[in-house]
C-alpha cells in the first residue's frame, strides 16, 4: 500500500457568495450584501491559478450560492474539483432543532444535486459553527468525511458524535464514527485576517501578514508531521484581490518546490489516509481523541 506523501496540501475553497452576508452577518445593507459578487471574480481568478499548477480542489458550496451562480458551479465541476455540502443559507446550526437541522441539510443538498448532479462525500459546517448533535446527522446522512473541526491541527481524525458538556461535571466523550475528520482552524483561514466588518472582525491586514502566518504553519507541517494535510480555507470574494491571489500563488510555489508535497481534494486524502487508517489501529494510538480513558465522574458525584 502507497505511503502518504510527506504532506498534502489542501487548498479549500469558500464559496459562501451572498449567504454570508445575508445569513451569517444577517445585513439588510445592500452594498454589504454585494460583496458577496466578488466570489464571481474572485473565482475565476482561482479557478485560472489552480489551472496553471494543475491543482483540484474541495469546494464549499452552499445551496444559496448553487442557485445564485449555477453556471459557475457546474463549471468548478467540469474542471475537476469536487463540492463538499455547507449548509443551504450558511446557517448555524445552533439556531436550529434536530429535525430543523435535517431540513437544512435535505435542502442544501437538493441544491447541489438540482444544479450539479452532484451528492458531495464531504460536509463543512458554515463559520465551522456545530452544534451537539451537527455529527449525529453527519453520520445519518452517510457522508465520509468532515471539515469543521479544531481538535487537531495537521493530522486527521476520526469524529465522535454525542459528545456532552455540562456546565456542572465532566466532559462526556460520545461515540467514535467512521466519519474522517479534516482538520480546520482560524489562522488556515483568509476571512479573519483580510476581511472588515463593522464592530466584528477588524481584517484588512496586508498579504504579507497571511504570507508570514501560512508559510510558517506550512514550513512547521511540512517538517513535523509528516503524512498529514494542509487544509487552507480561502474564499475568492476575499482571497481574490489582486496583492492577496499573488501571495497564494508564491505560497502554492513553495509547497510545489519543496519536494513531495501533493495538492488533492479533500475526499482524494481521506480515501489514502483512511486505508493506511483503520478505525481500530487508530483509536489505539490514539485514546484521547478517541474519547476513550476518560473519567465521567468524581466518587463524590455518584451515589
Ligand atoms: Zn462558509
Amino acid at each position: 500500500m502507497a505511503a502518504l506523501p510527506r504532506l498534502t496540501f489542501c487548498l479549500t475553497i469558500g464559496l459562501d457568495a451572498l449567504s454570508l452576508w445575508v445569513t451569517s452577518f444577517k445585513s439588510t445593507n445592500a452594498s454589504m450584501i454585494s460583496r458577496g459578487e466578488m466570489d464571481i471574480t474572485g473565482t475565476h481568478r482561482v479557478l485560472e491559478l489552480m489551472d496553471r499548477y494543475g491543482i483540484k480542489s474541495t469546494f464549499l458550496v452552499p445551496g444559496h450560492t448553487a442557485l445564485a451562480y449555477p453556471d459557475l458551479i457546474r463549471r468548478i465541476v467540469d474542471q475537476g474539483h469536487e463540492l463538499a455540502y455547507h449548509g443551504w443559507m450558511h446557517e448555524d446550526a445552533r439556531d436550529f432543532d434536530v429535525a430543523g437541522q435535517r431540513l437544512v441539510i435535505e435542502r442544501g443538498l437538493e441544491a447541489l444535486d438540482h444544479v450539479a448532479g452532484v451528492r458531495p462525500r464531504g460536509h463543512v459546517a458554515p463559520a465551522w459553527n456545530m452544534s451537539e448533535h451537527t455529527m449525529d446527522l453527519v453520520e445519518e446522512f452517510g457522508f465520509d468525511f468532515d471539515g469543521s473541526r479544531m481538535s487537531t491541527d495537521f493530522m486527521p481524525v476520526y469524529v465522535r458524535k454525542g459528545d456532552r458538556w455540562p456546565t456542572d461535571g465532566a466532559f462526556q466523550f460520545g461515540e467514535l464514527t467512521d466519519v474522517v475528520g479534516i482538520p480546520v482552524a482560524w489562522p488556515m483561514d483568509d476571512v479573519p485576517i483580510f476581511e472588515f466588518v463593522w464592530g466584528e472582525i477588524s481584517g484588512l491586514a496586508p498579504a504579507s501578514a497571511a504570507e508570514e502566518m501560512w508559510t510558517g504553519e506550512f514550513d512547521y507541517a511540512y517538517k513535523h508531521c509528516p503524512g498529514g494535510v494542509f487544509n487552507l480555507t480561502v474564499h475568492p470574494q476575499v482571497i481574490g484581490r489582486g496583492p492577496r491571489l499573488e501571495m497564494l500563488e508564491r505560497l502554492i510555489g513553495r509547497a510545489s518546490e519543496a519536494g513531495d508535497v501533493v495538492f488533492q481534494r479533500q475526499s482524494d486524502y481521506v480515501d489514502a489516509w483512511r486505508a493506511l487508517n483503520p478505525r481500530g489501529e487508530w483509536r489505539s494510538r490514539n485514546p484521547e481523541l478517541a474519547g476513550d480513558g476518560s473519567i465521567a465522574a468524581l466518587p463524590s458525584m455518584v451515589d
